[in-house]
């Protein structure tokens, strides 16, 4: 079977991995920093704190916003559960605003025809959480101009889009965000096997974030609002929670790392070759944008008037893992239970109707690109 997606491993990976193992704290040593220091490097951002999943970043994002009970945020329909369910981890609600048809990001008028519905009603969102779809940042630039004159902060959920980049920034580096959240999920850019980070320029931020991430506990006296700093002496200021990433984990990111821009690069000459050999075929193909680089996290393509599950099947036997990013969120059950119905989001819930993602990752080889490729021509017909 051809999946469609894979981690990249190598030696030198189980090697930092076997390094940390043999000579090294397990957790909370050296290298959790050193992985945070390396991410702030090739981001640009001035901080990182790193995690045990993209989710309980997203969550300890919301966290450090402040975002509570009474409080609404918006994301997209078109994202993992995850996207939204931080949000009502904290109590708030949350609504969706639809998507783009050509970037299947926020649609950006979307999104301005609602902030002026939600302003005339009088309830604004406290937080938008952005997701970079595919690898594909945002309008970020854009996006921040309609949201500063509201004051709504800005999450960017780019679980997608680590080594991706906007107007030749990294995505990453939260110019225009209050914070920005990866996955080390092995489909990802880089994997820990299970971790995520949480990048921001805001030392609040960071701090209120780092805090929830562990117990919501400061060993740091100088913040102590009633320990008067006895040497073996620590606060619990907030109801925090353990999302620690091990160093065994922080270990296999800083090694991935090193590949970052090498697994980007591959990913791009295997998007760009699916998009000249699949330009007869009655499909849709990813849009590109000359101001943004997208990391390719997935190649998606539209069926134009083809049966999904026909496809999708037809493939099955052939080999090939074909998989559907995304069933849009509002549609699963727990979230039409909190009052969503099918047609409240219209181009996220026909983009999902035709929306099939191909194998992508670093390893997968030319021959077996032409093979999905031949595959898919013959089930085309
Ligand atoms: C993978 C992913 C997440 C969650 O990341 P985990 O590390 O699996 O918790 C959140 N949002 C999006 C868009 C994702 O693709």
């Amino acid at each position: 079977m051809i999946q469609y997606g894979k981690h990249n491993i190598i030696e030198t990976d189980i090697e930092a991995v076997c390094d940390v193992l043999r000579n090294h704290h397990l957790t909370q040593g050296a290298k959790g920093l050193e992985f945070e220091e390396a991410l702030c490097k090739y981001t640009g951002a001035a901080h990182a704190v790193t995690v045990n999943s993209g989710t309980s970043a997203l969550h300890i994002a919301c966290l450090a916003l402040n975002i509570g009970e009474k409080d609404l945020v918006w994301t997209v329909p078109n994202s993992f559960v995850a996207s939204a369910n931080c949000a009502l981890y904290c109590g708030a609600e949350i609504d969706f605003v639809d998507i783009d048809v050509d970037s299947r990001n926020i649609d950006t008028q979307a999104l301005q025809a609602k902030l002026y519905q939600a302003k005339q009603r009088g309830r604004l969102p406290k937080a938008v959480i952005l997701v970079h779809f595919a690898g594909l940042s945002c309008e970020m630039k854009l996006i921040s101009e309609i949201l500063k004159p509201f004051n709504i902060a800005i999450i960017e959920d780019a679980s997608h889009a680590l080594g991706a980049s906007f107007e030749n920034e990294p995505v990453g580096n939260c110019k225009y965000s209050d914070c920005c959240i990866f996955s080390f999920h092995p489909v990802k850019s880089i994997t820990t096997a299970e971790g995520g980070a949480l990048m921001t320029n805001n030392e609040q931020i960071a701090a209120v974030a780092r805090s929830f991430a562990k117990h919501g506990i400061t060993r740091d006296v100088s913040s102590f609002s009633q320990f008067i700093g006895e040497p073996w002496e620590y606060e619990q200021q907030n109801l925090g929670f353990n999302y620690r990433l091990s160093d065994i984990q922080a270990a296999l990111g800083i090694s991935q790392l090193h590949r970052l821009n090498e697994f980007i690069q591959q990913r791009k000459k295997l998007a760009e070759r699916y998009q000249k050999l699949l330009v007869d075929l009655p499909l849709k193909l990813p849009a590109f944008y000359a101001h943004i680089q997208s990391a390719w996290h997935i190649y998606v393509v539209e069926l134009q008037h083809h049966n999904k599950k026909q496809v999708f099947n037809m493939m099955r036997e052939r080999g090939i893992a074909l998989n559907v990013h995304y069933i849009p969120i509002h549609l699963q059950p727990y979230y039409r239970q909190l009052g969503f119905n099918a047609g409240d989001f219209p181009i996220a819930e026909q983009y999902y109707k035709m929306a099939l993602t191909l194998p992508l990752y670093p390893d997968l080889s030319e021959s077996e690109q032409d093979y999905v490729v031949a595959s898919l021509k013959e089930v085309l017909v």
